[in-house]
């Protein structure tokens, strides 16, 4: 996809089955269970859309989806399967070493577990020659998360990394490259980015866990993981009636079948119209 000079893709790092409740909040079992039917295990599935941008003669990837880090057990009871960034990236030639600028949105494993792998016990960045960008403060939680997300955040998916000098922490909405903006939109976390691309005049915006697929557009259709839930439904309000009134291109992060699509107001309801993606 072409945004002026600005080109993306979208790369699925596989799916990754999370709990159909958590995912729908408030939301009851019989309403969410239409939009995506639960597995024995009530877990749905979600996908872990990447992008590969290419501004101003940059590389530069948004999320590393999960990686390959986690344990057998884990990898059973959060369903990794499916396809690989890495595989993604040798779709379009490259390897990580091509790779200039990793943004994560957010530090939760299933963002940010592929920017390192293990190399004979010891954790190495998967992309050597790339800065890595995250805010400040979602990296100070990751440090020291609570007990209500704790199972969410793994040290070892970026404390490497801060400290080989490779991150660099952010203190609110950035420009990385021409075109490329983080915005700070609290809820999901208190300092999650959503990222903004622009060029030619068109827009697109990946809204992180905001709103992770389209059946969460729905205003009460907010996440239980959400930290701050009234900031998310805040940030809805702000955000996606934007996204319709100047038709930007909606990227979902979590959306296995529509990772991009353009929103329209239909009686009183906002619907997703998808786009072809390669
Ligand atoms: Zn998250």
């Amino acid at each position: 996809m072409k945004l002026g000079d600005l080109e993306f893709h979208i790369i699925s790092d596989g799916h990754v089955l999370l709990d159909g409740g958590a995912m729908f909040g408030v939301v009851p079992r019989p309403l969410w269970e239409k939009k995506s039917a639960p597995d024995a295990r009530n877990r749905i599935t979600l996908a872990m859309n990447c992008l590969l941008i290419h501004a101003a003669g940059k590389r530069i990837l948004v999320e590393t989806g999960a990686g390959g880090k986690l344990n057998a057990k884990l990898r059973d009871i959060y369903g990794l399967d499916g396809p690989s960034l890495a595989g993604g990236l040798q779709n379009f030639g490259l390897r990580p070493e091509d790779i200039d600028v990793v943004v994560n949105t957010h530090l939760h494993f299933d963002h940010c577990g592929g920017n390192t792998r293990v190399e004979r016990d010891k954790v190495v960045p998967v992309f050597p020659n790339a800065r890595y960008f995250v805010q400040r403060e979602e990296f100070a939680h990751a440090m020291h998360p609570n007990e209500r997300d704790q199972a969410s955040y793994f040290r070892e998916n970026y404390e490497p990394l801060e400290s080989a000098g490779m991150f660099t922490l952010l203190e609110g909405d950035s420009v990385i490259a021409p075109g490329v903006e983080v915005i700070v939109v609290p809820g999901h976390t208190a300092h999650m980015q959503c990222v903004k691309l622009t060029g030619g005049g068109k827009t697109a915006f990946f809204f992180a866990d905001l709103v992770p697929t389209t059946a969460h557009l729905p205003l009460p259709w907010v996440m239980g993981y959400d930290l701050y839930p009234m900031a998310t439904l805040e940030n809805k309000k702000r955000w996606i009636p934007q996204v319709v009134k100047e038709g930007w291109l909606a990227l979902f992060g979590h959306d296995a079948r529509v990772p991009a699509a353009y929103l329209r107001e239909r009686d009183g309801k906002w619907e997703a119209e998808p786009v072809p993606v390669d």
